[in-house]
């Protein structure tokens, strides 16, 4: 067959596959017009029936105790850390004066406290990427120095600062292909520790992330075109060292369990504020979805300590509903938003991503309750309430989370449940911000304000 008929005939097929998706389901049609969607998951399983899945509760124990051994690491190299004691983590701060204007904007009242957890204010990195990217880097140095006899598991993790360790770790690189928060991340704590790091970035990706990054010690090496070409190339050309280590967005499992670790330190936190988790207390979060890494750590986190009375959504941009599209089509990472026609293009940073990954979303399929998509021009708006009503400055894609309380009224779902919704307590995850420059933040502020006229 000639080239151009074969090419024909694979859009013939490609054809009849999204006809036949549309059919057996409406919600893709709704998805590929880019309409906002609100969607429950009809497969999600009673936490006792969930899995197996590729994580446990006890690796997810072994993550926090490296965090554990790391904390004197953070108090001396981070001292920003010292009030966690070295423990990279974020208030929890209720918002009631957001709940009373999201309420007068949306015209619509919700039960419940509302919370927001600030990883937009994250140490190290400004946003949860320093839970995930931070995690792994640190897993790596730690086996490289036990390796090398420089480490004995008992040692003060302090040692780390010292020129010793950061003059071996300068032999060896770390590679990793991010447009924002994860190369910031990967970027800073690496060459804190003293590694060779390189970010491969696409060339549009925003500048004073790039010059961060320099200013910092990372090399940052800039791609035309696609940016899945560019995280190839990042890939090979790092692998071509042997000495070098090569952060996976789309399938870590490191990445994952970094995340998931967030669930202890939020159980604290919702213990000093007297809520206890249970079916007459319910819990409910709200997480934005990238390639699902973060909000599937976290969710099977808190699935791992409160079980069914804890509810997790997700949201994603309208232009990149990637893990709901391969949760609703059961194709999870074999199917791409740009299978759909749907073009991957949306202002909000981190969110920006066309397949889920392999590793999360198995995972998202038994754990989650739903996922929402939400326009751009609406995160900005979010943005500005939030700003106006309890002066916090978080980054769009961040914003994301906050009508979270209204889609889960709108879907009906405390009904279908029989919960009960009077003591419920909401959590909007703000998941980046503080490191925004001051006038990005005022531009998308002055955007917001213009759209809310
Ligand atoms: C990365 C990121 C997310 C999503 O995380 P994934 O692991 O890609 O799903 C959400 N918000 C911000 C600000 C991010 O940088």
């Amino acid at each position: 067959m000639q080239k151009h008929a074969i090419e024909k005939e694979q859009e013939e097929v490609r054809k009849t596959e999204l006809e036949q998706y549309m059919q057996q389901n409406p919600l893709v049609a709704d998805l590929m017009e880019l309409n906002e969607v609100n969607w429950l998951n009809p497969n999600r399983k009673l936490t006792a029936e969930a899995g197996p899945f590729a994580v446990s509760r006890e690796d997810m124990q072994k993550a926090e105790a490296v965090w554990r051994r790391f904390a004197p690491y953070f108090k001396k190299a981070f001292p920003e850390t010292a009030s966690t004691d070295g423990i990279i983590e974020s208030p929890l701060r209720e918002i009631p004066q957001m709940k009373a204007e999201l309420e007068r904007y949306a015209g619509e009242t919700f039960e419940g406290r509302y919370y927001l957890k600030c990883d937009h204010d994250l140490p190290v990195a400004g946003s949860i990427k320093a839970r995930g990217g931070v995690y792994e880097v640190l897993c790596h140095a730690e086996q490289l120095a036990l390796e090398a006899g420089l480490l004995a598991e008992e040692d003060t993790y302090e040692k780390f600062t010292s020129s010793e360790f950061r003059e071996f770790f300068s032999n060896h690189a770390i590679g990793v292909g991010s447009t924002g928060n994860l190369g910031l991340s990967i970027g800073i704590i690496s060459a804190a520790l003293g590694f060779h790091v390189t970010v491969y970035m696409s060339a549009d990706a925003k500048e004073w992330k790039k010059e961060l990054l320099r200013k910092k010690g990372a090399e940052v090496i800039e791609f035309e075109g696609d940016f899945g070409e560019a995280i190839k190339e990042g890939r090979n050309r790092t692998l071509a060292d042997d000495k070098a280590y090569f952060v996976d967005d789309e399938k870590s499992r490191k990445l994952f369990l970094g995340y998931s670790t967030a669930a202890f330190r939020l159980q604290q936190q919702l213990e000093s504020e007297h809520i206890r988790v249970s079916a007459d207390q319910p819990l409910f979060v709200y997480l934005p979805c990238g390639v699902g890494g973060s909000p599937g750590g976290i969710t099977f986190g808190l699935k791992q300590l409160f079980g069914d009375a804890v509810h997790c959504f997700f949201v994603e941009p309208t232009h990149s509903p990637a893990m709901l599209i391969g949760l609703a089509t059961g194709k999870m990472n074999e199917v791409s938003v740009q299978d759909f026609g749907i073009d991957n293009k949306t202002e909000a940073d981190g969110l920006a991503v066309g397949r889920p990954s392999a590793l999360a979303s198995p995972i998202c399929k038994d754990l989650i309750s739903g996922i929402w998509t939400i326009a751009d021009a609406e995160l900005y708006r979010l943005l500005a309430l939030l700003a106006d009503s309890e002066d916090l400055f978080i980054e769009p894609s961040a914003a994301s989370g906050l009508a979270g309380p209204l889609k889960v009224k709108a879907a009906g779902y405390a009904e279908q449940l029989q919960l009960s919704m009077e003591n419920a307590v909401h959590i909007v995850w703000a998941t980046g911000g503080s490191f925004v420059p001051e006038d990005e933040m005022s531009a998308f502020y002055a955007k917001g304000k213009a759209l809310l006229g």
